[in-house]
């Protein structure tokens, strides 16, 4: 499933130079995006970067100051929320106390005028979709957290839209609650065929459902990708710093040519890789590097003069699946270092203080564009 890499596929949801002011403030700037049909797509990004006006864009809550939205090939302008195939679940959930489950998974169909035994049927069918039959006579309140976030996502899909809108679904449950739910909500858009579209700022939470994620910074989209294109090939320090955690070696462009790039690493060591783009010669550069892409030894590597640097052995984190070592480079920059626990038996354990040798791939990071 990968229509977005398929040129002649056409987008299902298009946000086409969308702007959005709130007065002065541009909420939303000149955003362009496209989503496909029965795509689980993520906009992440942190507290403020616009993400959850795009959503209401999108369902009708808000209108774009310039810009269109096309569904399904239809442009939504002037459209109200109650005629567009899209429904919105809220992180609060909103859902009526006074109302029993079913009533409030019914409320929406009500609205609409369906008949009464379609409604029943309806509501059963939804109830059991998220497992909550026997919770049907019960109000909100004498429900746990996780079963009323089932509630509203049953009354958000009881009208059946095509596209589910999802503001931080899951940021009222713990941690566990939430790992499950995550499970559940990919089962439910793969067995009913539909769109998701999901707003978060927990990047785990992302990267665990989302076919693709759009990752945001004030108004913008920064990156699209797959989550593990977003992990291994950050467009930029914003990026790479935001999803996951990252070494960043900064220095100057020494020479780039023949698709090869080498950096005068601040007071520290040359570093040469052939991935990503070419940067120019004297210029300033960073190669972003995830912490298990780097070696750690207690001697130099084969090749001591690319690629490695000397330090010291800074913090020693044992996190139960994996240890993170902090190595404190010649250069005063320290660095983070993991490797699994049980691929790592093998090495020899190592003491703080301890002198070592830091070293990668040519190919295991990428040169930062900016
Ligand atoms: P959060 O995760 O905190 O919900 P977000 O990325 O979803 O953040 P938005 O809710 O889209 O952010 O808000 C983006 C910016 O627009 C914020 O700075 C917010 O204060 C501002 N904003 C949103 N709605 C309005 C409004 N109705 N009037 C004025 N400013 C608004």
């Amino acid at each position: 499933f990968a229509p977005w890499s398929d040129p002649s596929a056409k987008p299902y949801i298009s946000f086409k130079n969308v702007t959005k002011k709130f007065g002065d403030f541009t909420a939303v700037d000149n955003l362009s995006l496209d989503i496909y049909n029965r795509e689980f797509f993520a906009l992440l990004g942190a507290s403020g970067c616009g993400k959850s006006t795009l959503l209401r864009m999108l369902a009708g809550f808000e209108q774009p100051t310039t810009g269109e939205i096309v569904l399904d090939g239809q442009n939504l302008a002037g459209t109200p929320p109650y005629r567009r195939p899209v429904n919105m679940m809220f992180q609060s959930y909103a859902l009526f106390p006074h109302m029993t489950v079913e009533k409030n998974v019914a409320f929406g169909l009500r609205q609409d005028g369906m008949p009464k035994a379609e409604i029943a049927e309806r509501v059963v069918q939804m109830l059991k979709l998220v497992k909550l039959e026997q919770f049907a006579k019960r109000k909100p309140n004498q429900l746990s957290g996780g079963q009323r976030q089932r509630v509203a996502l049953a009354r958000s899909l009881a009208k059946r839209p095509k596209v589910l809108l999802l503001d931080e679904p899951l940021g009222a449950l713990d941690k566990k609650l939430r790992e499950e739910t995550q499970f559940e909500l990919m089962d439910l858009q793969q067995s009913l065929g539909l769109t998701f579209v999901v707003v978060t700022h927990d990047q785990e939470e992302a990267m665990t459902m989302a076919d693709r994620i759009a990752v945001m910074s004030h108004g913008r989209v920064v990156q699209v990708a797959t989550p593990a294109e977003i992990y291994e090939a950050p467009n930029s320090r914003f990026v790479a710093d935001f999803i996951g955690d990252v070494n960043i070696l900064d220095g100057n462009v020494t020479r780039a040519n023949g698709g090869t790039v080498e950096i005068a690493v601040d007071n520290g060591f040359t570093l040469r890789t052939a991935t990503g783009e070419m940067p120019a010669e004297g210029s300033r550069a960073g190669f972003a590097i995830r912490p298990e892409k780097l070696r750690v030894t207690p001697r130099p590597p084969a090749n001591a003069s690319i690629n490695a640097a000397e330090g010291e052995i800074w913090d020693i984190a044992y996190l139960g699946d994996m240890t993170v070592l902090h190595v404190k480079l010649k250069s005063g920059q320290v660095v983070k270092a993991s490797s699994l626990n049980a691929v790592r038996a093998v090495e020899e354990p190592f003491a703080y203080d301890q002198d070592v040798w830091v070293s990668f791939d040519e190919n295991a990071g990428v040169l930062l564009r900016d």
